[in-house]
Order: C-alpha cells, then sequence, then structure tokens
C-alpha cells in the first residue's frame, strides 16, 4: 500500500493559547471546516453538514484527543483533492503549569497557531510558552480572534506582540470591521477582500476593499512585501527594479522565512462568529513546514554513537511515544510521531528506551467524528497504537535491526505530596481505579500508601497539578475526595561513613532468637540510589539468611532516621556477624540488618534533603527589583537575568517549601503581568536551621 499523503503535504501543528483566548472555539472550528471540506463531493445537503455538527456538540467533538486528524484543501484551490493535505492537531496543555506537558507537545509538533484574544492582547501565559516555542524552534502563526468583541483591537494586539513577542510579527490580514461591525478580513498577499457569509461562515465572499481602508492596507502590503523580498535574492532584484512580485513568488518565499522564523505571520477574525478560521487553514498548509522541512531527528545508537534519521520512508522505523491515553472505547492509546521508516500493524518494534519487543496489533488515528483503523502509518505521520504494554510516554519505538533512542522527554520526580481521603465507601472503590488511570496518562504523578497510616498519598509537580489531579478524578470518574495540605517530598541521605553492629538475640527458655551483623555505611554520589554489597566471608552468617539482612536495611531505608523521610544514595556493605545453630531465623536477621542499619546512619552525618527548583520569572522592567527581592528572601539563588523584548528574565533555584502560593505572590507584586515556570532541578541538603524545624514537625 503506498501512502495517500505525500509527506510534504502533511503539517503536524498545534494550537497555542492562554487560557479562555479561544483555543477551544478555534479547534472546534477547524474541525468543523475540515470535516465538510472532507465530505464535499459526497452527497449531502446543508443540513446533514448542520446535523453533523450539532451532533458532534452533543457528543463532545474529540477535540482533547492527543492528536486529532483533519484533512483541508486550501479555500483558493477550489476543491481540488490535488491540493489536500493531512493536518494532524496535537493538544497543548491550556494551563503553563505543567511545563512537562508544554514542553511534550512541542517536541512533536512541527509548528503553532498561536491564538490571542483580540481584547486582552498579549497574556503573561502566552509570553511564557512563547519563550519556549522559541526554545525548540517551532514556527508559527499568529491569530487575533474575538475581533468583534467589545473592545476588540487588532492594532493593540498586534503592537503588543511586536514589542513583547517578537519584530518579526508582521500582518498578512487586516480585519474589516470591528465589535459588532466584524464582516471579513482584507488578504494582503491577494490584496482582496472577504466577507464570511451563510450561518456558519462557510460561504466566503470576495468583496471590494473598503474605501476607508485603502492607506492602510496600502502601507501594510508595502512594508510586508519589503520584507518578504529579504528572503530571495532574484526576487529582491525585480522588486528594486521596481517590478510587481506575483502571488506565487511571495507565499514560495513567505513560505521559507516563516520556516527559518523570519517572519510570524498575522491573521485575524472572530472563532465564534465563523469568520477567518478557514484562512487559518490555507496559512497552516501555506507557511507552516512538514516533516520534510525540518532537520532529520537526532538519536544514540546501543554504544552512545549519534545518529540521524531524516523523514522518509525508506530509512529504519524511529518513533516517538509521546502520550499514553485511556480511550473509553478501546483502552489505552500510546500516541506516536513517526519520524522515519514506516510501521506495519501486526509487525514487532523495539522499545529501545526499554529495552524491550512490542507487538503492534492494532492502530488507530483519530478524526472529529470517528476512530480510523490504519495499516500502516508513514513518515512523519502521527497515530496511536492500542493496547501496547512495555511502552509508557517518551519512550523510543523503532525497528527491531536498526536501533535507535531518541533525545527522552525526561520526566522530574514527584517533589509534592498530599494526603488524600474518598469521601464514602462508594468513593473508595472508585477513587483507586480512577488514580491508577490517572498515573497511565502522566509520567508525573504517583500514588503510594502510608504504610503507618494507610492513608493515600498521591504526588506530582505542584500544587495546581495535583488540584487538576484531584479535579479530574471528581469529573471524570465521579469520587469525590477531600485532601490534606501539600507536603513537601524531603529525603533523607548520610554525608558521611561509618559502621555499627546490629544484634537481635533473645534466648530464654524455649526457642531463641539469633541474628547478629556488622555493617558499614557510605555516601553515594546523587542520584545512584541504594546499593547493597554482601561482603560476608566464611559462611560466618549462612547464604540464606543474607536476603533477610537486606530486606531489613531496605525498611530501614524508607523511614529515615532524622525524620522519617525515606533515604537516598547510601551504599551499605555487610562485611562480619555469626548465628546460633538452632536460633537463627529469617525473622532475627532482618531485624538485626535493620537495627545496625538505624545505628550506623546516627553516626554517617545524617542530612535532609530538599528539593530545590527551577524557577524562570518573566516580569516588565518595572517590577524587577521587588520581584528578585523577593527571590532572594525565600533562599533563592539568582542565576541569571536577561532581557528580552521589553522584558525581563530572571532564572534562579529556590527551595520548593519556599514556594507555596507562589503564584497569588507574584501576580500581586507585579500586577498581574508577571508569570513564572517552576520545574524540580535537583536534591540538596537544607541548612541546619531549616532541618531543625522540619525535624520538630514545624515546617512541611
Ligand atoms: P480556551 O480556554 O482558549 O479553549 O477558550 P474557549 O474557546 O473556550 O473560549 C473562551 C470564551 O471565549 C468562550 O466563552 C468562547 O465562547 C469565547 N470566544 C471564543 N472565540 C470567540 C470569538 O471569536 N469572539 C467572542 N466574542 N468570543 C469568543
Amino acid at each position: 500500500m503506498a501512502r495517500l499523503y505525500p509527506i510534504e503535504k502533511i503539517r503536524n501543528i498545534g494550537i497555542v493559547a492562554h487560557i479562555d483566548a479561544g483555543k477551544t472555539t478555534v479547534s472546534e472550528r477547524i474541525l468543523f471546516y475540515t470535516g465538510v471540506s472532507h465530505k464535499i463531493g459526497e452527497v449531502h445537503t446543508g443540513d446533514t453538514v448542520m446535523d453533523w455538527m450539532e451532533q458532534e456538540r452533543e457528543r463532545g467533538i474529540t477535540i482533547t484527543a492527543a492528536a486529532t486528524t483533519a484533512f483541508w484543501v486550501p479555500t483558493y484551490r477550489g476543491n481540488d483533492k490535488n491540493f489536500s493535505h493531512r493536518i494532524n492537531l496535537i493538544d497543548t496543555p491550556g494551563h503553563i503549569d505543567f511545563t512537562v506537558e508544554v514542553k511534550r507537545s512541542l517536541r512533536v509538533l512541527d509548528g503553532a497557531v498561536v491564538v490571542f484574544d483580540g481584547v486582552s492582547g498579549v497574556e503573561p501565559q502566552t509570553e511564557t510558552n512563547w519563550h519556549y516555542a522559541d526554545e525548540y524552534h517551532v514556527p508559527r502563526l499568529c491569530f487575533i480572534n474575538k475581533m468583534d468583541r467589545m473592545g476588540a483591537s487588532f492594532w493593540g494586539s498586534f503592537e503588543a506582540i511586536r514589542e513583547r513577542l517578537t519584530p518579526n510579527a508582521y500582518p498578512i490580514q487586516l480585519p474589516i470591521g470591528l465589535e459588532s461591525e466584524h464582516r471579513g478580513i482584507v488578504d494582503l498577499m491577494r490584496m482582496k477582500a472577504y466577507a464570511f457569509e451563510g450561518e456558519h461562515g462557510e460561504n466566503i465572499k470576495e468583496i471590494p476593499i473598503p474605501d476607508t481602508m485603502k492607506e492602510e492596507v496600502e502601507k501594510w502590503r508595502h512594508q510586508l512585501v519589503e520584507k518578504i523580498v529579504e528572503g530571495d535574492d532574484a526576487l529582491m532584484a525585480s522588486y528594486l527594479e521596481g517590478k510587481e512580485i506575483g502571488l506565487e513568488d511571495l507565499r514560495r518565499t513567505l513560505r521559507k522565512m516563516v520556516i527559518g522564523y523570519k517572519i510570524v505571520p498575522v491573521l485575524c477574525g472572530s472563532a465564534l462568529k465563523n469568520k477567518g478560521v478557514q484562512f487559518v487553514l490555507d496559512a497552516v498548509v501555506d507557511y507552516l513546514p512538514s516533516p520534510l522541512d525540518l532537520p532529520p531527528v537526532k538519536g544514540t545508537d546501543e554504544k552512545g554513537g549519534e545518529l540521524t534519521r531524516t523523514a522518509d520512508d525508506a530509512e529504519p522505523f524511529t518513533a516517538l511515544a509521546f502520550k499514553i491515553a485511556a480511550d473509553p472505547f478501546v483502552g489505552s492509546l500510546t500516541f506516536f510521531r513517526n519520524y522515519a521508516g514506516v510501521l506495519k500493524r501486526g509487525s514487532y518494534v523495539f522499545n529501545s528506551t526499554k529495552g524491550v519487543q512490542e507487538r503492534i496489533g492494532r492502530v488507530v488515528r483519530l478524526h472529529a467524528n470517528q476512530r480510523e483503523e490504519v495499516e500502516e502509518v508513514y513518515a512523519g505521520e502521527i497515530a496511536a497504537i492500542v493496547g501496547l504494554k512495555g511502552t509508557t510516554t517518551g519512550d523510543t519505538l523503532c525497528d527491531t535491526e536498526k536501533l535507535i533512542v531518541l533525545e527522552k522527554i525526561t520526566f522530574p520526580e514527584p517533589v509534592i505530596g498530599i494526603r488524600i481521603e474518598p469521601k464514602t465507601k462508594a468513593d473508595q472503590e472508585k477513587m483507586g481505579t480512577a488514580l491508577r488511570r490517572l498515573a497511565e496518562e502522566d509520567p508525573t504523578f504517583r500514588v503510594a500508601g502510608d504504610p503507618e497510616t494507610g492513608e493515600t498519598i498521591i504526588s506530582g509537580m505542584g500544587e495546581l497539578h495535583l488540584e487538576i489531579i484531584v479535579d479530574r478524578m471528581k469529573r471524570e470518574f465521579g469520587v469525590e475526595a477531600s485532601v490534606g495540605r501539600p507536603q513537601v517530598a524531603y529525603k533523607e541521605t548520610i554525608t558521611g561513613s561509618a559502621e555499627a553492629e546490629g544484634k537481635y538475640i533473645k534466648q530464654s527458655g524455649g526457642r531463641g532468637q539469633y541474628g547478629h551483623v556488622r555493617l558499614k555505611v557510605k555516601s553515594l554520589e546523587r542520584g545512584t540510589g541504594f546499593v547493597f554489597v554482601d561482603a560476608i566471608k566464611g559462611g560466618v552468617i549462612p547464604r540464606e539468611f543474607i536476603p533477610a539482612v537486606e530486606k531489613g536495611v531496605k525498611e530501614a531505608l524508607d523511614r529515615g532516621v532524622l525524620a522519617h523521610y525515606p533515604m537516598i544514595d547510601v551504599e551499605v556493605e555487610l562485611y562480619d556477624g555469626s548465628f546460633h545453630e538452632v536460633d537463627s531465623s529469617e525473622a532475627a536477621f532482618k531485624i538485626a540488618g535493620s537495627m545496625a542499619f538505624q545505628e550506623a546512619v546516627k553516626r554517617a552525618n545524617p542530612v535532609i534533603l530538599e528539593p530545590v527548583m527551577k524557577l524562570q520569572v518573566i516580569v516588565p522592567p518595572d517590577f524587577l527589583g521587588e520581584v528578585t527581592g523577593n527571590v532572594n528572601s525565600k533562599r533563592g539563588k539568582i542565576e541569571n537575568l536577561g532581557d528580552r523584548v521589553n522584558i525581563k528574565v530572571i532564572d534562579a533555584k529556590v527551595p520548593l517549601s519556599e514556594m507555596f502560593g507562589y503564584a497569588t505572590e507574584l501576580r500581586s507584586m507585579t500586577q498581574g503581568r508577571g508569570s513564572f515556570t517552576m520545574e524540580f532541578d535537583h536534591y540538596e541538603p537544607t541548612p541546619q536551621n531549616v532541618a531543625q524545624l522540619i525535624i520538630e514537625g514545624k515546617k512541611k
């Protein structure tokens, strides 16, 4: 079977927006228009289109899927199917607090549409997402939405984009009429005006450019063309000779400039009033990259040598699993981006991250209104595999013969936990299932039981992260639960080394107990974990009791000696002991092991470790002093002060325990103009005075 869509006709895009800017509405319209266009050629009346939309609305369009596939023929190509493009819409999170989620989606998409609210313009979260997109070199377009709203201002938003985001923003459209007068746009590429008519704006009608706009249109057309020709020497020469540049040349060169991030085209309209979204789709096809326009993906072979793969069906299969989602109909879905080669249903692939082979059963693609079973997935495409067992988010799937490991999406350890208690008996039963499902989807979310109290503790990356989990549990699984106060996930370790003896001996009448061990503890490099060394010689402790000693040590490891936090990065060497022919038992050696370990740890200079976060705060210059002062007062260390267009960027390391409620604090310090992102960086010993408070239970 050959591929239906040549790779240059594929667009993997995400819609990035501040909450409330209209991401959902824009996505809904995209699926609606693409659904309609896909059906063109089949027999239908206006009514069936209508029915379809109503039905979808009732059932809820699958816009929340990790990736939805749609098809689009640019409006100016009539309905010529030769120009049909496959657009994969990749879901990006609305909350920026999930840095991990944002980065994960940016990793697999090739281009983005950034949606702005035409009244509020550039909002702090958009600013943050924009800078992430810069980091990942994501080409993008801007859509200034809500031109119909009271107070809408195209120029207000446009200037904010230029000042705060990029000097490379250029309008390729101007709105005709604002607020209730908004009816269409002037296209600066074609130099034509269009109104969107009909119930769903499906009737795109050419109208004369309004006289009142002529001057403005000329001015911006001139600036646009002047900028575009910078991208092509031959065009520049013709332009300087005063020749008119043809539309196809302009489009082709603008495409090159957008992919090279030299121009960010700005479009506008109103998703809610069905104005302009079709042209956003045209621009996605015309200006955003196909997988072929991007550099080859990089990875490593088994020996750590660098490898690259180009987006070509003939290359060995290379893909990244970027999201695991629970699907109500088919179970678990592993969404993957295919970077190279072809995936065939029924074949075997290798998960090179985990070192396991996986069989590919069913493969599906999700559309707005259906689930399509597919036989083969080609280079550059996105699809989902049903029911993979051994694969988690961020793993590489590849050819079983030609191994490659793509750069991992790294997930930090959870740093914050809360106790969670079901409200009723019925909730209790459902809660287990709900938490398990949610943990499968989200690699930064963990569930554990407290061995002392039997309570459930959920942990994750931040307060909001856990709040949202609790909220999803309620909405999607109908579980009511009450939660405790958030707690920092402290750890303990030792900074020195020491030896100790553990004796558990009871010999007073009947069968006694006899366990006796000597061991050494030693600190290990951060991140090493726990290492147990058996150095027993000459059978002074019989083989069969050694695992019991290790077990005793491990149990003691879970509860550190200072404040009962789990211990990390410790080596234990069991080197001596003794036993009794009759009285020795596994139980006795387990207790002896645990006693010796605790004693040794106390002598080896134990410390409490706290999670330290990498914090990035983005603020207008006026607030810099106050915000940095505040970071310092939180035991924070400022590492860098950077400048971007009219904003300051503060990079710092701050202990998590000082960061509770920071969102509110920052908002009030900066009149809502500051924004921040925070992610786990490393564990570090707490200062003595802080450790004392933690030990006394006064600091949470
Ligand atoms: P999201 O949070 O970014 O997904 O935003 P939504 O699509 O849910 O939109 C947020 C609110 O703005 C909703 O009440 C929408 O109806 C409204 N909205 C979206 N697009 C437009 C628009 O073009 N014009 C107006 N006036 N309202 C809009």
